[in-house]
């Protein structure tokens, strides 16, 4: 059996990532599978009695031009905001801007002088001799902050969101992301002057109305062209044949051909559903680990107190690790006079002891008293964050470069196994885009069955 042009390309998971990748294709050329019964991924929102919440907070920041202008168009109609990020860490009973390491003067004094102290000897060392590359994130705080700021900060709240040791994590995963203050604003910071233009996410965009699912929604619009796409939501996929180039969903009873696949689905789960694995590539999926996520969405019939967009809280005798304000960004997102916030828990498996998170809530002011809460919904999600540790990358690629061999491009944030944005997910689709279409008309041979072509 040889695909022939008839056969569509399959796109498998409605995310931004697998929304961008059916965009950039002919539209009468793809179907686009998702599990779910809408489409958005974690860039979903969730709406009840007038209040609207994002999975945690989903705020744009973008880099790319390309992404922008596209992001700015899809929303023209809804329109956008831009917000001046509000964000800090509850630390020693005070609100510190964040980020910390470039405003430790909200410490208090004897913790600021050794987190200033420790900051300027690691700095110091790092000048009067090369130190390899750091083995684990924890070396990389130490050796670029000092220890003190690792052990009042970055180790109780890196080890908060995880929940697990930073020892068993590479340097690398936040790369990008990772606010990094010169010397000069560190120590601007110590002394009293304020640091607010720090690190990658200063400004942010967001709907105007709340609910960053406009964004998917849209997305799906454009791809769908003039009604042409197919789009099979509340499906899963039962199994894939490789060698046949043809998949089983659950929505149907037969085998369905492709092209080629894009995947955004989380790479585990997609190779779980590949029979008869290679050895090397069963040991390498075995490499891949990743950890949960459990938040709350929390509505308020009263207003908050705090003013910011989003709070780290690194401290071991609060039961979250983060919580953030939506109606601090666009106070729409609840009905007026109401608030709406989310709170990311540190415990994921055990049972949640809801009274001490609305306790914590109330000593750091994001609530006046337990009567204003309204509702609480407590909300999982699996598979969160990839754990970057020692064994991802080769596996990673390892996988990729196999997969990519059957014409099957795992991408996304789940697909490539990573960690990204929201713009990153859509870059990543548009590239999945173009290796797809690279193979067009190309002659191909597919798992040793013969030669055939794949025009789009
Ligand atoms: C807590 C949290 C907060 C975040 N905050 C921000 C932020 O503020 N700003 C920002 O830019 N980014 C943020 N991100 C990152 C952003 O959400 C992701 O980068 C992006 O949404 C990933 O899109 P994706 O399409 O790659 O994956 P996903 O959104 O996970 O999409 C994958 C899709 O595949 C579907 N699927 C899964 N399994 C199957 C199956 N077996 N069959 C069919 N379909 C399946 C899923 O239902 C989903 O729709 C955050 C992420 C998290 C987890």
């Amino acid at each position: 059996m040889s695909a022939g042009a008839a056969e569509p390309v399959v796109v498998l998971g409605a995310g931004l990532a697998g929304l961008a990748a059916a965009m950039r294709l002919p539209s009468k050329a793809v179907t686009l599978v998702e599990r779910e019964e809408t489409v958005g991924g974690k860039a979903r929102t969730h709406r009840r009695d007038g209040f609207t919440f994002d999975v945690t907070g989903h705020w744009l920041h973008l880099r790319d031009t390309t992404v922008r202008a596209l992001v700015q168009d899809l929303l023209a109609g809804e329109g956008l905001v831009e917000i001046g990020r509000r964000a800090k860490v509850w630390i020693h009973d005070a609100m510190v801007p964040y980020p910390l390491q470039a405003n430790i003067h909200g410490l208090p004094g004897e913790v600021r002088r050794r987190c200033l102290a420790g900051f300027l000897r690691a700095r110091a060392g790092r000048l009067i001799r090369r130190r390899p590359p750091p083995e684990s994130f924890d070396d990389f705080v130490v050796t670029q902050y000092g220890q003190a700021l690792a052990d009042h900060f970055f180790t109780p709240y890196y080890t908060k969101f995880w929940g697990l040791s930073c020892n068993r994590l590479t340097s690398d995963w936040l790369s990008g992301y990772f606010p990094t203050p010169s010397t000069a604003q560190v120590v601007g910071g110590a002394l009293g002057i304020r640091q607010d233009s720090v690190g990658y996410n200063t400004r942010f965009l967001y709907p105007a109305k709340g609910g960053i699912d406009l964004l998917p929604r849209a997305l799906l619009e454009a791809a769908n062209g003039h009604g042409r796409l197919s789009v099979r939501l509340s499906t899963d996929v039962d199994e894939i044949d490789l060698q046949g180039g043809r998949i089983k969903l659950t929505s149907e009873p037969g085998w369905l051909g492709w092209r080629a696949l894009v995947s955004t689905i989380p790479l585990p789960d997609l190779l779980d559903r590949i029979p008869g694995l290679p050895p090397r590539i069963a040991a390498a999926r075995r490499e891949l680990r990743s950890v949960p996520l459990r938040y709350l969405n929390v509505a308020l019939r009263a207003p908050t107190m705090m003013r910011e967009h989003w709070v780290y809280v690194p401290e071991g005798s609060y039961p979250f690790y983060r919580m953030g304000v939506f109606t601090n960004a666009v106070p729409e997102m609840a009905p007026p006079g109401c608030a709406a916030l989310w709170v990311e828990i540190a415990d994921r498996s055990g049972l949640l002891d809801l009274s001490s998170v609305i306790s914590g809530l109330e000593r750091m002011g994001a609530i006046g008293s337990a009567d204003d809460v309204l509702f609480v919904e407590q909300r999982d999600v699996e598979h969160a964050y990839v754990v970057f540790d020692d064994a991802r990358q080769a596996a990673v690629d390892l996988l990729l470069g196999w997969l990519a061999g059957h014409h099957v491009f795992s991408c996304g944030r789940y697909g490539g196994w990573a960690y990204g944005s929201m713009e990153d997910a859509i870059l990543d689709g548009f590239l999945a885009a173009s290796r797809v279409m690279a193979i067009n008309g190309r002659q191909v041979q597919r798992g040793g069955r013969g030669v055939s072509r794949y025009p789009l």
